[in-house]
């Protein structure tokens, strides 16, 4: 899919602004809980809403406007989060979270002028260091020293605990691996690793827009994953 194949869920926008607010308001009982979208929380302005970048996708295909540092700037103040894609499906069918996401890949499509510097730098350690801390390959598998996880590379096992960069190298999320290895082994749940073979799964890759480095790092894993599982 391109941007242009998202226009007509763009067009269709009434500018309702239920996208701003949680599905089903009404259900509530004060309109103080109804606040839903993280970007509107903290800007309240309807450009950072969902229906603010539908507008705003439509202009730049329109040729009304062009992509700026300001346009980059509310694009991405956003988290992705979908909950404006569940309250506008209340009374429609748009794919909001999809234009959202097809409007960044659109973005670094476009080359270094709309690609944001610390989203440059993640996907660089991606390509570089297969992870998304800037740190060696040799690191990965540090956080499991002294406990018992096997290595899928050089044996099988049931199941395949996929670690993630963060949990891998962040010296304060490594407790989380060490602890979730302990309690599979309490457990007597048969795991095991990719060790130093495992890869970022490139999901930061995925959010900022970068499409093909996800599509390239899927398909390793997948075919990474097929030669090393029972
Ligand atoms: S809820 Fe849907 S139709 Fe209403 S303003 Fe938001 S995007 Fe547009
Ligand atoms: S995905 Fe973005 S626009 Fe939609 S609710 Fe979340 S922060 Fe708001």
């Amino acid at each position: 899919m391109a941007l242009v194949d998202y226009k007509k869920d763009m067009m269709r926008c009434v500018r309702c602004s239920t996208c701003k607010f949680i599905p089903i308001p009404s259900l509530l009982k004060s309109w103080r809980f109804a606040q839903g979208c993280p970007a509107i929380a903290k800007h309240n302005f309807h450009a950072y809403s969902a229906s603010g970048k539908l507008i705003m996708a439509l202009s730049l295909l329109e040729g009304r406007i062009e992509y700026s540092p300001k346009v980059m700037e509310i694009l991405y103040n956003c988290t992705l989060c979908g909950m404006c894609d569940l309250s506008c499906k209340v009374g429609t069918d748009q794919e909001l979270w999809e234009v959202l996401h097809e409007f960044r890949i659109d973005a670094w499509q476009r080359g270094e002028k709309t690609r944001l510097s610390p989203h440059v730098s993640i996907v660089e350690s991606i390509k570089s260091y297969d992870n998304v801390w800037q740190q060696p390959r040799r690191k990965r598998t540090d956080w499991a020293k002294g406990l018992k996880v096997k290595d899928l590379n050089q044996e099988k096992a049931e199941v395949l605990y996929f670690v993630g960069c963060t949990y891998s190298l962040d010296p304060e999320m490594r407790r989380v691996a060490r602890n979730t290895a302990i309690l599979f082994n309490k457990a007597g749940v048969d795991f095991g690793t990719l060790g130093a073979n495992e890869k970022c799964c490139a999901s930061p890759a995925f959010m900022v827009g970068d499409e093909e480095l996800f599509l390239k790092a899927e398909t390793q894993q997948r075919s990474f994953h097929g030669h090393h599982l029972p």
